[in-house]
Formats: structure tokens, C-alpha cells, sequence
């Protein structure tokens, strides 16, 4: 299994709160440094990575399964970005990444 999943965007503000929901998911607290989902800045927008495995705090991402299927990072999302995130998770569960334009790790 990959580690972790990489996407390129210049659409993602950078809020983070994707990294805040998902935190609050797993551990009913605030703390980027839990989630399974990190935003990076990088020349042309930011860099979405989500964890397919535990990683020193990091946790695995598990779909929100038991948050009714409704994953906390999209729904916080910001409104203009949502479904690319969305759509990358359909990527990663069920596509071949590099071909439709992300990275596994
Ligand atoms: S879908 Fe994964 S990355 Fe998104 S909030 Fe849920 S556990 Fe975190
Ligand atoms: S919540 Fe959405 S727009 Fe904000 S940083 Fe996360 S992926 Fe980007």
C-alpha cells in the first residue's frame, strides 16, 4: 500500500481547515500535527497530501468512515475547491494517480 498521495493544485486557498477538520475527526481536537490530510506551500499553489498509513503523529486517513461517509475535510472545504478535493479521493481509492495527475508516495 502507498504511503501517501500527493496532488498539485492553484485552486486550494491554503486555508487548512481540511487539516483542522480532520484532526477534530480523529482525536475531537485541533491539531494539524494529527491529521491525516497537510497542506504545503509550493511555487505555483499549494500541495495536498493525504496519508495512507500512520506516520509518526500523523494518522491514516480512513475515509471518515464512521462520519456517515461524509468526509470532514470536503465538507469544510472551501466551496470553490471542494469537489477537485473530493475528486481526489475517488483517485485514491480507485484510480491510477499518476496517470490522472498525482503522486504516490
Ligand atoms: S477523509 Fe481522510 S483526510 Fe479527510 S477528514 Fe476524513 S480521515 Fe481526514
Ligand atoms: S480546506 Fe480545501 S481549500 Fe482549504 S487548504 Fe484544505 S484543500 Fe485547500
Amino acid at each position: 500500500m502507498k504511503k501517501s498521495f500527493v496532488f498539485k493544485s492553484s485552486q486550494c486557498t491554503g486555508c487548512r481547515a481540511c487539516e483542522l477538520a480532520c484532526s477534530m475527526h480523529h482525536r475531537k481536537i485541533f491539531d494539524p500535527n494529527v491529521s491525516s490530510i497537510h497542506i504545503n506551500k509550493v511555487e505555483d499553489g499549494f500541495e495536498i497530501v493525504i496519508n495512507n498509513m500512520k506516520s509518526g503523529q500523523r494518522l491514516a486517513c480512513d475515509l471518515c468512515g464512521n462520519e456517515g461517509k461524509e468526509k470532514q475535510c470536503v465538507k469544510y472545504c472551501s466551496p470553490l475547491f471542494k469537489k477537485e478535493l473530493e475528486k481526489y479521493f475517488d483517485i485514491m481509492v480507485g484510480g491510477n494517480t499518476e496517470k490522472d495527475g498525482g503522486e504516490s508516495i
